[in-house]
């Protein structure tokens, strides 16, 4: 048997940005633990590194939505340290309750016939209480009707709806209500604030914080420190090619050069998740230049003229404007499509 080549397109993720955000976040936590969002694998970049990286630096509560994530993690984390905590956001359903039972990670409790059926168990799990989301979780008054009532809860959460505007007033009636209830659903922790609610002031951060895409890099800064971006991509070049003036690039002929232009054709495509939008919009950098992409991203390949920039060759890996910000604007995505969508083809390289 060969070995199957590698990937022409590789996603890069920066480990010490990836740690500096975390220790932002746990920072700007206070006197809260902070945990981490690691769902729809690490937000992209791949949920068994994202979770080691966090680890060694001290994260010890992990968020995840599905129970087959969970396996993928236990796989990586063999063995899983004593005091990390992996949390299952969508509670735990009839079909996995055999999966739940032989695993260390705890389900986040969302309906009442979850915490019945999990009563049953005699563990201790985590609850979801709904505070005006009205998405996932208990609601208030089934979280005061008792049935909460002979299980052990280690930590009661609930969920911003408008944590991307601070000044929604939603916010503070979610916080009040959130306070009334932790004050008789007896539980280990609190908790309430995602990246955003972290900024929000010390009266959102409770006992635990669960950032997510701050973490890895996008959205406002809980305070004065800046974050910094965690993924880049490189796609090897395939072809480079020469056209003239008046020649066109790409399906629908919608790039028509004004100049003889040197074309490099880079194994990436929006089947990678690198948005079709970015058509005519996205960039590569070689050596500190913008090469505009042009014509329209393919499935599997995009083109970039690098006419001006200096020299690149087939087999040559071309790095991709990745900036999270500035790329998600570009191509009319959220930082957290843009992120989540990258897909499992890449070769992840952690540096
Ligand atoms: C995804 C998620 C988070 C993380 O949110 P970010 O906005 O990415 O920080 C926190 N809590 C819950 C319940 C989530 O589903």
């Amino acid at each position: 048997m060969v070995e199957p080549a590698p990937p022409n397109a590789r996603l890069l993720v920066d480990r010490s940005a990836l740690v500096h955000n975390w220790q932002v976040f746990a920072r700007a936590s206070g006197a809260a633990a902070c945990g981490a969002a690691i769902k729809a694998d690490g937000y992209g970049l791949g949920a068994p590194g994202v979770a080691a990286a966090l680890i060694a630096a001290g994260c010890r509560d992990l968020f995840v939505a599905h129970w087959h994530e969970v396996a993928a993690l236990e796989q990586a984390l063999e063995p899983w340290p004593d005091q990390v905590r992996v949390a299952v956001l969508h509670g735990v359903g009839p079909a996995e309750m055999a999966q739940a039972l032989a695993s260390r990670a705890v389900p986040v409790l969302v309906t009442a016939a979850q915490v019945a059926a999990w009563k049953s168990t005699g563990r201790p799990a985590d609850v979801m209480v709904d505070t005006g989301i009205n998405r996932l979780g208990l609601t208030l008054v089934e979280a005061r009707s008792g049935l909460l009532d002979g299980l052990a809860i280690d930590t009661l959460h609930s969920h911003l709806a408008c944590s991307e505007d601070p000044g929604h007033p939603l916010n503070a009636w979610q916080r009040a209500a959130f306070a009334d209830v932790a004050a008789v659903v007896p539980a280990r922790r609190h908790a309430l604030a995602n990246s955003a609610g972290i900024g929000m002031g010390e009266g959102f951060r409770f006992d635990l914080t669960r950032p997510g895409i701050g973490i890895y890099g996008g959205g406002p800064a809980p305070g004065a420190e800046p974050l910094r971006d965690v993924a880049g991509i490189a796609a090897r070049i395939i072809q480079c090619r020469d056209i003239a003036g008046g020649d066109a690039v790409g399906y629908g002929a919608t790039f028509v050069a004004e100049r003889p232009t040197r074309i490099a054709v880079v194994a990436l495509g929006y089947a990678d998740g690198y948005p079709r939008s970015l058509s005519n919009r996205g960039w590569a950098v070689v050596d500190g230049r913008r090469c505009p992409l042009v014509g329209r991203v393919s499935m599997d390949m995009s083109c970039f003229d690098v006419t001006d920039a200096a020299p690149v060759a087939e087999g040559d890996w071309l790095t991709i404007g990745f900036d999270l910000a500035e790329t998600a604007a570009a191509a009319g995505r959220t930082e957290y499509e843009l992120l989540t969508g990258l897909g499992d083809r890449y070769a992840r390289v952690y540096t």
